[in-house]
């Protein structure tokens, strides 16, 4: 981005941060320098940076919690805009949240408020924007299962758009929002009126499991892969010869769990740089202080080559790679 571009920008963004460095804003406190940082309290905030930056040529990006991204080191040579604005409103069966809601805070707000349907998510650190964009779950839930719509902006049209969870084109950490370009603004969810008493123990006992099975202490973007779901019985027949003994309820589910494949491949605690598959859970690959995005990324490949070697199943990447 030339100096001349950054000033025509900062004329009408005066409040612009140039060089913010990314890792202040990633889960995974990893990342170089954002060129231009703006944080939006409100949606017509996105609009006008969007239509500068449109203007002048400049690449834009929306994110929210940093919790689902890897930034290279070198930074990303654009506009990263931060979504920051965060009201709930709870109705008798229904809560509409703004993109910034931090998703976990949203479950315990509605189960405490006596409204059931979001308790999966507890303990996930991104915000609903990010949770909607890769249809987030965990713990027998996920996003698409109490979505109602979708408030958002298509970017390539310019248009305001409200899509039902119909036209979202949710699948397994996944949605439309990953292959078409849109910023989403909020979103209503069905919630079902129940006491709030069994709501908040099974918040709490998910906690719990969490605390048990994840490294919490240490900076991660949560899974690194995608489970491997099998399509039909042939191809599990032929997984069968490759991965010996696969645990019932992962035959149930037909999908096999990446950390548990990353596990039996005896991968747990590979090191690169400062970065660790973490002894605690194979799919979390950790930050021990010093991590680059270059040994992120150099033991993610070592991973997906083990795996494929040992098992013949190519794992995907459930993270976003940001100025790669
Ligand atoms: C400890 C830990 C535990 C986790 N547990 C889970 C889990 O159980 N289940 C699960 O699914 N995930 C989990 N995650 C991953 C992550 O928290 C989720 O994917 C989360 O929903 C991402 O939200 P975010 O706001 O942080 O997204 P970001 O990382 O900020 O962004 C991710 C992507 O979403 C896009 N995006 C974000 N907001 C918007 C918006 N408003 N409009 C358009 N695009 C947008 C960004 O451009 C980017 O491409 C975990 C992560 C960590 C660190």
């Amino acid at each position: 981005m030339s100096p001349e571009t950054i000033s025509a920008f900062k004329k009408q963004f005066p409040d612009v941060v140039e060089n913010e460095p990314m890792s202040k804003h990633t889960n995974l406190r990893i990342g170089g320098p954002a060129r231009l940082f703006i944080i939006a309290n409100e949606p017509s905030v996105i609009l006008d940076a969007a239509a500068v930056a449109r203007k002048l040529d400049i690449p834009w990006i929306v994110f929210g919690g940093g919790s689902n991204m890897l930034v290279s080191d070198s930074g990303y040579d654009g506009l990263a805009i931060q979504i920051a604005f965060r009201d709930v409103k709870l109705r008798q069966q229904t809560a509409t949240v703004e993109a910034g809601a931090i998703m976990s805070a949203v479950a315990r707000q509605t189960a405490e408020a006596g409204l059931g349907g979001l308790e999966w998510a507890v303990g996930v650190p991104g915000t609903v924007g990010g949770a909607i964009y890769g249809n987030a779950g965990c713990y027998g839930g996920e996003v698409k299962d109490s979505l109602v719509s979708v408030d958002c902006y298509d970017i390539k049209t310019g248009k305001p758009e409200v899509y039902p969870n119909a036209k979202c084109a949710f699948g397994y950490r996944d949605s439309r929002f990953k292959r078409e370009p849109h910023v989403i603004f909020r979103a209503t969810f069905k919630l079902t009126p129940t006491d709030p008493k069994p709501l908040k123990k099974r918040i709490e006992e998910i906690l719990q499991m969490r605390k048990a099975k994840q490294p919490l202490e240490f900076g991660s973007a949560g899974c690194m892969f995608k489970n491997f779901v099998f399509k039909d019985e042939s191809e599990l027949e032929r997984l069968k010869q490759d991965v010996k003994e696969i645990p019932a309820d992962m035959l149930a589910k037909k999908a096999i769990s990446a950390g548990w494949l990353i596990q039996q491949a005896g991968m747990l605690g590979e090191k690169i740089g400062g970065a660790q598959v973490s002894e605690k859970h194979g799919n979390f690959i950790i930050n021990l202080g010093d991590a680059t995005a270059q040994d992120v990324l150099m033991l993610t490949s070592k991973v997906k080559m083990k795996v494929r070697d040992d098992y013949n199943i190519m794992l995907e990447d459930e993270v976003q790679l940001i100025g790669f």
